[in-house]
């Protein structure tokens, strides 16, 4: 049972991070005096800057990291708390924070976001960069690191791998290729000579292209002149963890090497050792002729195992409900998330969720599918900040447009990425047909259409496409009669559907 409240607010938000300040923003909207704490275990909140609406659905922002009080100053019935939840008490409606206190509320927004997935537990060696303090972690071991191997293909991973120099890097991912949690085969054929060489190549554009779904066929080996690659920027320790969190940070190793990656495909973790459990292991095989030598080492399913100084775990993440569970009956999601509706509400009465540590389960438009993201971060905080608003208000609230089309700009390997709806072909099967374009170190175009109607699009590079393919996916139009002329490269498809 929790002690004594402290006070009892109209809303209560848990997280500082992007769907917790963004929930915040919103409240403070739509009902200027409402009367709101945020309560967050980080001592910096995440704001939203530059941002802009690039198309109907896609939008460019960064994310910047700032004390609380620049929150408390624009809104002054704003309260924040900097303690951690420890327990909710969801009958009762009250939270109870780490410092022992305990705080009321009408409605509760719970947005703690998400934890890496780590390999495993306790080891000095294994690390999982989750925020600018595991961020800085891992960039002070790097430092001294000769080789560290990369286990995961999300967007973490593609980055991570790009941006590492001076240091042997070992990709291990259990696809057939790299990056397949944006992309396909083709793409990624597309993505993987920036790791061996870095001046974009002219080349004509071929309107049928170099795709191919082949398997890699095991180890690929690249070496990259120190000279060639350099990435702007010096160590910048106070610098945010945003979309391009790498940016700012200098993740450079201990070795003279530029960059040296070998991707390890169709592979998972069997498990990690200590230099001692190696070499007293009985399985004889698994011994590497470097055995002992290397603080940590890493044995995979492919039936290699690598010494390393580091292994850095971007196998996604777990959504931070552990405090919330207890004592309470929330439906959860089979990734472990907390259900939410169409309103942002979570099965417990007046507790909304958003962010990565909700799962979005209503029945989706079409074209849209939930990923844990800055861009859904954020508008699900907003939507579940209007969603509360009108609840207090009595007023009706309309699903927002953003939910109509999955849409995600960012930048893999210095390449703008724009992705739309069902861009990798998702839940489709085989019903659907690929229309590609691809010139060489410049552009990598897909459009995915099913039924003659566009449905999703993989841009790579400075295509232009975005806002012309994101309304063709919207009006659904049948492009059937323009066949492969969609993707022509002498047609200004722009003035075509005008
Ligand atoms: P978070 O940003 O994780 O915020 C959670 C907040 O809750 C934190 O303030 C935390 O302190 C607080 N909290 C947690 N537990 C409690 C508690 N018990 N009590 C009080 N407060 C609590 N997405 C992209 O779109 N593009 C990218 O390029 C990209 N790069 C990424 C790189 C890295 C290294 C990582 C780790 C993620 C990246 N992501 C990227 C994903 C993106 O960071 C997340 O989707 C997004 O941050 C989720 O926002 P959130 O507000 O739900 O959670």
């Amino acid at each position: 049972m929790a002690g004594e409240r402290e006070k009892t607010f109209q809303f209560v938000v848990v997280g500082g991070g992007i769907a917790g300040v963004t929930c915040v923003e919103q409240l403070f909207t739509q009902i200027p005096s409402a009367d709101v704490a945020l309560v967050t275990a980080s001592p910096h909140i995440k704001a939203v800057t530059n941002h802009k609406q690039v198309s109907r659905t896609v939008e460019e922002f960064d994310v910047e990291e700032r004390p609380p009080s620049v929150l408390e100053e624009k809104f002054p019935t704003l309260s924040v708390i900097h303690s951690a939840v420890k327990s909710l008490h969801a009958q009762s409606h009250c939270v109870e924070t780490e410092d022992g206190r305990v705080f009321g509320y009408g409605m509760l927004c719970i947005c703690s976001g998400g934890r890496p997935k780590l390999l495993t537990r306790g080891s000095p060696h294994v690390l999982g960069i989750r925020d600018t303090d595991s961020a800085q972690e891992f960039q002070k071991c790097l430092s001294k690191a000769k080789r560290i191997v990369v286990v995961g293909n999300g967007g973490i991973a593609l980055e991570l791998v790009y941006k590492v120099e001076g240091c042997e890097v070992i990709w291990a991912v259990k696809d057939k290729a790299i990056g397949n949690t944006f992309f396909d085969a083709g793409a990624a054929q597309f993505l993987i000579p920036s790791l061996e060489a870095d001046k974009p190549q002219e080349a004509a554009p071929c309107k049928r292209p170099c795709y191919t779904t082949e398997e890699p066929g095991g180890v690929q080996t690249f070496t990259a002149d120190r000279n060639v690659h350099k990435h702007g920027g010096s160590a910048n320790p106070g610098s945010a963890l945003g979309p391009d969190w790498h940016r700012g940070i200098v993740l450079r190793g201990a070795e003279q090497v530029s960059r040296r990656v070998s991707v390890e495909y169709q592979c998972e973790v069997v498990k990690i050792y200590t230099p001692e459990e190696l070499l007293h292991s009985a399985e004889q095989t698994l011994k590497p002729e470097s055995a002992g030598s290397w603080p940590v080492y890493i044995q995979l399913t492919n039936g290699k195992t690598f010494g390393c100084d580091i292994i850095v775990s971007a196998t996604g993440v777990v959504p931070n409900t552990d405090p919330f569970l207890p004592g309470n009956s929330f439906a959860l999601a089979e990734d472990g998330g907390l259900q939410v509706d169409d309103h942002m509400m979570t099965s417990e009465p007046d507790i909304y969720a958003a962010g990565d540590v909700c799962t979005a389960c209503w029945e989706p438009s079409p074209l849209w599918h939930q990923m844990r993201l800055w861009t859904q971060a954020r508008q699900m905080g907003c939507y579940a900040g209007r969603c509360m608003a009108a609840r207090f208000l009595s007023e009706p609230v309309e699903m927002d447009f953003c939910f109509e089309l999955f849409s995600h700009l960012t930048t893999f390997f210095n390449y703008k990425v724009v992705l739309l709806g069902k861009f990798n072909a998702q839940g489709l099967g085989s019903d659907h047909q690929l229309l590609l374009r691809c010139t060489k170190g410049q552009e990598y175009v897909k459009v995915v259409l099913s039924g003659g109607r566009m449905v999703g699009a993989v841009l790579i590079g400075e295509t232009d496409l975005e806002e012309t393919f994101e309304n063709l996916i919207l009006n659904q139009m049948d492009l059937t009669p323009y066949g492969e002329e969609l993707l022509n490269p002498n047609i200004d498809i722009e003035d075509y559907f005008d």
